[in-house]
């Protein structure tokens, strides 16, 4: 079993009017399975609406299925005795880094997790010290929080989720609230967590440039996982992934319009380098 697995997972949300009468149902996960390996880099991408979150909060147990099962590391998420631990295992970390920093110097929030799993106070620095190096933050350690950019606070935040040594992080959409250079900052450190650390990541986007270094995508609308397959796969179906309101790399796309005019280029181009390459090999043809 891998670190994260879902089985036939349903989520309800039960909404209801001012005296609690049921309004009506959102099927907000409708019957998902997943199976995630340590050391994986799964995207999951899908627009507004189309079940990312209710999904992610459910890999560590801040919700719990309606249907189905959720094990994180072999643990079903609906068993309360193993809440800490979950939680411990499958960091979260969410679109707001403003939300989710509360100490007043840098090197004290990152040490809070820790310190409330009880980790002893050496411990606790070490861990600090090896967290905020792995997002390239450590120069900044007395630094307030408050002064930081958007990316380097998110950057911070993603210390404070490693400093508790999770096996698995799930990031929602961490990118959403920061400008170019602070989206490529996280996802530079959030790959590094991958390759370097061996952390399984789980990011959540819909920034089609952020999945390419992904081993696998899947693709949700309306509560379903609607495609899944190897960045390549996905973006070699430009026309459905319209169809599921998503655009593709910009390359890519470009990629595939040339194809469309009768360029013999080949689909899924993902990178620039790729796509020169190809339009190299176009040049000799002709
Ligand atoms: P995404 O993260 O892909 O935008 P969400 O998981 O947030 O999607 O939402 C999936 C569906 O569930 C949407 O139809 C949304 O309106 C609904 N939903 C999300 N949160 C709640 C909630 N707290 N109560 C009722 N419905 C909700
Ligand atoms: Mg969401």
């Amino acid at each position: 079993m891998g670190v994260i697995k879902v089985k036939d997972l349903i989520f309800e949300y039960i909404r209801r009017d001012e005296e609690g009468n049921v309004e009506g149902i959102t099927t907000a996960v409708d019957d998902v399975s997943l199976d995630i390996n340590q050391g994986d880099f799964v995207s999951i991408l899908g627009h507004n609406g189309s079940g990312k979150s209710t999904l992610a909060k459910h890999l560590n147990a801040i919700l719990y299925p309606t249907e189905g099962t959720v094990w994180v590391d072999g643990k079903d998420t609906k068993k309360d005795e193993y809440l800490w631990d979950i939680r411990q295992t499958a960091g979260m970390v969410f679109q707001n880094p403003d939300n989710q920093i509360i100490g007043q110097v840098v090197e004290e929030d990152v040490g809070f997790g820790p310190e409330n799993m009880g980790v002893p106070t050496k411990e606790i620095w070490e861990r600090v010290e090896e967290s905020l190096k792995a997002v390239g933050m450590y120069e900044f350690r007395k630094h307030s929080p408050n002064k930081l950019s958007g990316g380097q606070k998110q950057r911070v935040s993603i210390a404070g989720v490693i400093a508790m040594h999770p096996k698995c992080i799930i990031l929602d959409e961490p990118t959403a609230m920061l400008d170019p250079k602070g989206r490529k900052e996280v996802i530079r450190a959030v790959r590094a967590l991958n390759d370097v650390e061996k952390i399984t990541i789980i990011l959540i986007t819909h920034y089609m440039e952020e999945v390419i270094y992904s081993d696998k995508v899947y693709v949700m609308d309306k509560g379903k996982v609607a495609l899944q397959g190897t960045p390549r796969e996905i973006f070699s179906q430009v026309e459905r992934l319209r169809k599921l309101r998503l655009d593709v790399p910009q390359v890519t796309l470009l990629a595939h319009e040339l194809k469309q005019e009768g360029f013999p280029i080949p689909e899924g181009i993902l990178t620039k380098e790729e796509f020169a390459e190809a339009i190299d090999r176009c040049a000799d043809m002709l």
